[in-house]
């Protein structure tokens, strides 16, 4: 499997090229198709994987092949991660192979000013990455509106239930459409994260590597 066979959007090829990323990692090769297809995914992989491109990828793919009018207080693409260092990462990241597309990215973490990331939130963003908590906190004081999120990742769900975070999930699950697609990676699957998975994803395609 090539890049070149995802039909992503040429400046997403050019950032692939940037990073010097010349062939997709097996949980790429395996999730971005899937992902482009519309489909939920359960995905069973550790970090090192190549995870966070094997979901970002598409997504922004999805962001730049379907325009949208941006609103006030908007979100298309939710991220939640179960620290404040993994969500930098991964927005990171998602800076990295979208940095040739006109696109609002965002952070929402415990730790930081929330005057920032409410303003930032208010004004609408296409990527918001975001630990459970705070983000919780911006819901309840109205900066943020998750009624058309589109895409919905839940990235390290064992960390995020062994830090507690499962009610700050429901809670932030509830307020999304149900029609979304929705992608879950976990370095493991007990029964806990199945049983998660069964209630948030409907039909997903399975990848494990
Ligand atoms: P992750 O498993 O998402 O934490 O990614 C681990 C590291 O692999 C990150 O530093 C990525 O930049 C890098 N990476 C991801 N995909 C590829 C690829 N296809 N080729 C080379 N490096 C990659």
């Amino acid at each position: 499997t090539q890049f070149s066979d995802f039909g992503l959007a040429r400046p997403i090829m050019q950032a692939l090229a940037d990073e010097k990323h010349t062939t997709p990692t097996p949980i790429q090769a395996e999730a971005i198709p899937a992902i482009l297809r519309d489909r939920d995914l359960l995905g069973i992989a550790q970090t090192g994987s190549g995870k966070t491109a094997a979901f970002a990828l598409p997504i922004l793919h999805r962001l730049v092949d379907t325009p949208h009018q941006r609103r006030p207080g908007d979100c298309r693409a939710l991220i939640l991660t179960p620290t404040r260092e993994l969500s930098a990462q991964v927005l990171d990241r998602f800076r990295a192979y979208g940095r040739r597309l006109n696109l609002r990215m965002g952070l929402v973490i415990g730790g930081a000013p929330m005057g920032k990331q409410k303003a930032m939130a208010r004004k609408g963003v296409d990527v918001l990455v975001a630990t459970p908590g705070r983000l919780v906190d911006l819901i309840e004081q109205k900066a943020i509106d998750l009624s058309r999120v589109e895409t919905l990742v839940l990235d390290e769900v064992d960390q995020m239930l062994d830090l507690g975070f499962i009610h700050a999930i429901r809670s932030i699950t509830q307020k999304l459409p149900t029609e979304r697609q929705s992608i879950f990676f976990s370095a493991t699957m007990p029964r806990e994260i199945a049983k998660l998975a069964g209630s948030l994803l409907q039909n997903p395609a399975r990848v494990e590597i």
